[in-house]
């Protein structure tokens, strides 16, 4: 077979990743919406409304992979558009938790709608494309969380409620879900889950992973939004 011309497949498929993230990452830019929010405080409202108990903002400085500083901009930013409020941590008189206000859970319902252009893109793909490709984004997730190049997520694969091939593969749904107690198949992975729960042992660990994830990624996050910002009208800070 004659050479194909290009990178090797590993960075032809790496590229690919990357501009999918831009997509997404263009169309929450153009996600503003009323309060105009960048793509780092929607990433924000929307964290805080997947949280059971408000956050300290060390908590999203981890999970969203970020920095302090910028966090801390984006925060205040927040709290001036009153979408965000700061609650006592019953555990530190001295700290405060973050929260939304209702209308930043407003918000962060209109933030949960997929946007039509990427959903109708992800529509074409066939059910096995589909499956195919969710098994192997979740896949490559957690390999990078075990070599701490991302946080943790809260995705199935991480989950002590998560039991893999639990059942027949000629069932089409193969794992378990012990938080539902029902079975799901590849198609119905969980990506982010409001149920996820670590197991005892990871959860332990989890803190120093993430803040060793963060730091490794928040170069790349920096370049990513500067290159989604280079095309589009910003949103404000
Ligand atoms: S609780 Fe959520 S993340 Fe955990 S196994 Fe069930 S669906 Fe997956």
């Amino acid at each position: 077979m004659p050479h194909v011309p290009g990178l090797p497949p590993e960075a032809q498929l790496l590229a690919g990743l990357a501009r999918l993230g831009q997509a997404v990452r263009m169309e929450a830019i153009r996600n503003a919406g009323p309060h105009n929010l960048s793509p780092l405080q929607a990433d924000i409202v929307s964290l805080l409304q997947g949280s059971r108990e408000p956050l300290r903002q060390g908590d999203i400085v981890t999970a969203l992979a970020s920095t302090a500083p910028t966090v801390s901009d984006a925060v205040r930013v927040l709290r001036r558009k009153e979408l965000l409020e700061a609650v006592r941590d019953p555990g530190d008189a001295r700290a405060v938790r973050l929260s939304l206000t209702p209308e930043g859970q407003a918000e962060a319902g209109r933030l949960a709608i997929t946007s039509e252009r990427l959903g109708s893109a992800v529509a074409t793909l066939s059910p096995e494309d589909f499956t195919a490709t969710l098994r192997g984004v979740v896949t490559l997730m957690r390999e990078l969380q075990d070599r701490r190049l991302i946080p943790v997520s809260q995705m199935c694969l991480t989950c002590r409620f998560f039991v893999r091939d639990a059942h027949p593969a000629a069932t089409g749904r193969p794992h378990h879900c012990n938080y539902v107690d029902a079975p799901f198949g590849d198609a119905e992975l969980r990506v982010t889950c409001p149920d996820h729960e670590l197991p005892a042992a990871a959860s332990a660990a989890s803190a120093a992973s993430a803040a060793s994830a963060a730091s490794a990624a928040s170069a790349a996050s920096a370049a990513s939004a500067a290159s989604a910002a280079s095309g589009a009208s910003a949103a404000d800070e």
